[in-house]
């Protein structure tokens, strides 16, 4: 979700901003645009749509050695030219970037009408830069000041850039609540709101914190409150090698990202299993065995895929550890002022770790005493660096919007999870030493699933241009059928829902019909014959079927249109099995519709904004 890069150094600006512009393409944006800054004048120029479409704009040298740039995702009015950022004062003395909400937008725009300014955009971002302006004609201030004066009187969300005519090589940045990072260099400094864009220039990183402020030159860079106190802030050397990172060869990030699952989900569990003493081991989890014997709950907070591997997750544990798990909303969750109880572990899931929902939840809980686990993906992401404890999901990075191996990798710190309390609970270590191996053989068994690419790739061809799809599965099922139906509606666009099984006839069975493809998650399990009942209904509806199974029953292959057998397994992998068959069918509906299978529309990778 929209992005932040900033430049100050020796080198020209512009070709840095706009790679940068491209590195943040994959988290989904409408519009983009930069500002260099040279001889005290700011250049502009922005675009709606695809970043081609900016570069396309751009002359062939720009001179300046100062940038800001922005790929949007708009909150506050249309996409289009005047709304997408940077937007600058009337003056065109200062240049702003801005990621979050300005909830206090319409009373900023009063006052400054009142002033006599007319904003030309419909964003809540335009206020800010006019305010920067206005406070530097008042106060005389430097530009460092004005941002602190400003943001004083701002209620909202923030990650800021910005630029001024008369400072050439300095950018002030500020943040609060959405994430800036900064990029240590050799004679330059960069900026950003990701940290793969930086990767490319430096190993060396700062997070900046929310409340701080922080202005760059290209001889370095210093952090201060909001009231000018410096802070002492660590650099953190960037570990993964973010460079290496793309398309494996495929026309697709997806594509990849679906087949890389048994090595990433191998990463996952790699060094996590302990076979001595048939159980878990969870390096970050700062809860001693004491701890976890005392715990009474397990509440997991999520959203999109990660609260579907919360559902999916909080079985998994409920069921292995008997201690009562579910999984909520994040943000449903903050917003009910929920009760925080001491001996409940509450577990944060999310792939960037810059999730604002998430971390919003995150905080909630930590305000009211409660311990807060995370499950991140992104190292050093703010979700990472506030809970009390986490585990990493070791995917590597995941580009494209809609999640597949992040989900897995999530699946499988369940998994884990789930072993490591229920070893402390009533799992026998024979028992466990089955799981590690169930758990050890996901990779493989992935492989087979994804052989069975063809078929479901004639499966999607046949059903792609349904209006309307159904997934329907019971208890551990329910949530792959969540999560299936998820990734279609994402990439394909394919109005798809998800019921339990048991649900289907207290409504949704008056939508079935033959234009209604269903697909089915039959587990083998003792639910099963109950499961085939509900296959039974779907079928005497007319509708097409298709299952997911790892049964070898053959009712299933009589009443079902396909069959898309998995290998079996236990139940505590059996989701993660059953869930990739779906995402393939995901991704090759979306490439029948020729859709924009990596950068859906309307939606983003990582969420930053409430
Ligand atoms: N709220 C701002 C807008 O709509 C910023 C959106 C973003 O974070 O990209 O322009």
């Amino acid at each position: 979700m929209c992005g932040i890069i900033a430049y100050t150094g020796q080198q020209p600006a512009a070709p840095i901003l706009t790679a940068g512009l491209k590195r943040l393409e994959y988290r989904g944006y409408d519009s983009s645009g930069i500002t260099v800054s040279a001889r005290k004048r700011l250049r502009t120029w922005k675009s709606v749509g695809k970043l081609s479409a900016l570069q396309a704009s751009l002359p062939d040298t720009i001179s300046g050695n100062c940038g800001i740039g922005h790929t949007r995702w708009a909150t506050h009015g249309a996409p289009s030219d005047i709304n997408a950022h940077p937007h600058t004062d009337t003056a065109e003395s200062i240049s702003l970037v801005h990621n979050g909400i300005i909830e206090n937008a319409d009373r900023l725009r009063d006052r400054l009408r009142d002033a006599g300014i007319q904003p030309v955009s419909d964003t809540d971002s335009e206020v800010l830069v006019h305010l920067l302006a206005m406070a530097r004609r008042e106060h005389a201030f430097t530009l460092i000041e004005a941002v602190r004066h400003v943001l004083r009187q701002i209620v909202g969300t923030y990650g800021i850039a910005a630029i001024s005519n008369d400072q050439p090589d300095t950018i002030a940045l500020a943040r609060s609540g959405s994430p800036v990072i900064i990029g240590i260099g050799d004679g330059e400094m960069l900026a950003a709101s990701d940290m793969s864009v930086l990767s490319r220039h430096t190993s060396e990183v700062v997070h900046l914190d929310d409340g701080e402020v922080a202005e760059l030159t290209p001889a370095g860079f210093t952090v201060t409150t909001m009231d000018a106190l410096p802070t002492d802030k660590a650099s953190m050397t960037l570990s993964d090698n973010l460079n290496e990172y793309d398309k494996g060869g495929h026309t697709h990030f997806l594509y990849r990202e679906i087949s890389d699952q048994p090595e990433t989900v191998a990463r996952t569990i790699s060094g996590r299993l302990d076979t001595r003493f048939n159980t878990a081991k969870l390096g970050g989890l700062n809860l001693q065995a004491r701890d976890l014997l005392k715990l009474k709950r397990i509440k997991i907070l999520g959203c999109g895929s990660a609260l579907y591997a919360g559902l999916a997750g909080a079985n998994l544990i409920e069921t292995l550890s008997r201690i009562p798990s579910d999984a909520e909303a994040a943000a449903e969750f903050r917003y009910r002022n929920p009760v925080i109880e001491p001996d409940t572990l509450y577990i944060v899931v999310s792939q960037s770790g810059e999730t604002f929902d998430t971390l919003a939840a995150t905080r909630e809980i930590q305000r009211k005493g409660g311990f807060v686990l995370g499950i991140v993906n992104s190292v050093g992401s703010t979700i990472a660096r506030e809970v009390n404890g986490g585990i990493y999901m070791h995917a590597g990075p995941e580009v494209s919007v809609a999640s597949t191996k992040a989900y897995t990798s999530m699946l499988s710190v369940f998994a884990l999870l789930a072993i490591l309390l229920g070893r402390t609970r009533d799992i026998s270590p024979q028992r466990g030493s089955q799981l590690l191996m169930e758990l050890q053989s996901v990779p493989e068994k992935l492989s087979t699933v994804l052989a069975l690419e063809s078929q479901i790739e004639t499966i999607a061809k046949t059903y792609c241009h349904c209006q309307s799809a159904f997934f329907v599965g019971r208890t551990s099922a329910y949530p792959v059928a969540l999560e299936g139906a998820q990734k279609l509606k994402e990439i394909s666009y394919i109005h798809a829902e998800a019921y339990p099984a048991s649900e289907l006839k207290h409504g949704p069975l008056a939508l079935v019909s033959k234009d209604t493809p269903c697909v089915i998650i039959l587990p083998e399990s003792d639910l099963l014959a109950k499961s085939i009942g509900s296959l039974e209904e779907i079928k005497a509806r007319g509708a097409p079927v298709i299952v997911v199974t790892d049964s070898s029953q053959e009712r299933i292959d009589k009443l079902a249109d396909h069959v898309i057998r998995v290998p079996g397994a236990d139940p505590l992998v059996q989701g993660l099995i059953m869930g990739v068959p779906l995402q393939l069918l995901a991704y090759h509906c979306a490439l029948a519709l020729g859709r924009d299978v990596d950068q859906p529309r309307n939606l983003a990778k990582s969420v930053t904004v409430e």
